[in-house]
C-alpha cells in the first residue's frame, strides 16, 4: 500500500457533475496542508479560524470524487491564502496530498448541512455481459 493516495482523476463524469453544480467554475487540485489546530470534518470552522489568524478568505465549493457507479461532490471549504492560492487546511482520514475541488462562485455555508450532489454513471455496463447497466444488474445485488 502506498503511503499517500492519489487524488481523484478528473473524469468526464466529474466534469459533467461540475457543470451541473456551477458552470462558472472548473475543478482543480488543491494541496492538503492540514494545520495542527484544525479538526477533521470541521472544514468551515477550520478555514474561518485560519482567516482570522492569517488573513485571506474562505473559498466554498465541493470536493469531487468518482466511485464505480456515481460521481459525487461534497460541500466543503478551503483557504484562499493572501497570495491567492487555495490550500486545504483540514486533516483527512486518509492521507491524500491533494483534493479535487470545485470552487462555488455563489454558494456559502450558512451553518446547515448541505446534501452531497451525485451523478449516476448510467453508461457503465455490467461485468456479467448482460448489456444492462451495472447499477440495475449486479450492482443491486451488492447493496
Ligand atoms: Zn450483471
Amino acid at each position: 500500500m502506498a503511503a499517500h493516495r492519489d487524488p481523484p482523476a478528473i473524469t468526464k463524469h466529474i466534469l459533467k457533475l461540475a457543470r451541473q453544480i456551477d458552470a462558472a467554475c472548473l475543478p482543480e487540485y488543491v494541496t492538503v496542508e492540514s494545520r495542527a489546530d484544525c479538526l477533521p470534518n470541521r472544514c468551515f470552522e477550520n478555514v474561518t479560524r485560519v482567516v482570522t489568524q492569517l488573513g485571506g478568505r474562505v473559498q466554498h465549493g465541493w470536493t469531487m470524487r468518482q466511485e464505480s457507479y456515481f460521481a459525487e461532490g461534497a460541500f466543503y471549504a478551503v483557504w484562499r491564502s493572501p497570495d491567492g492560492s487555495l490550500i486545504d487546511v483540514t486533516p483527512g482520514a486518509d492521507k491524500q496530498t491533494q483534493i479535487l475541488f470545485l470552487p462555488d462562485s455563489k454558494r456559502v455555508w450558512d451553518g446547515e448541512e448541505v446534501e452531497p450532489r451525485r451523478l449516476l454513471l448510467r453508461e457503465t455496463p455490467c461485468y456479467c455481459g448482460s448489456g444492462v447497466p451495472f447499477r440495475i444488474c449486479h450492482g443491486l445485488a451488492d447493496d
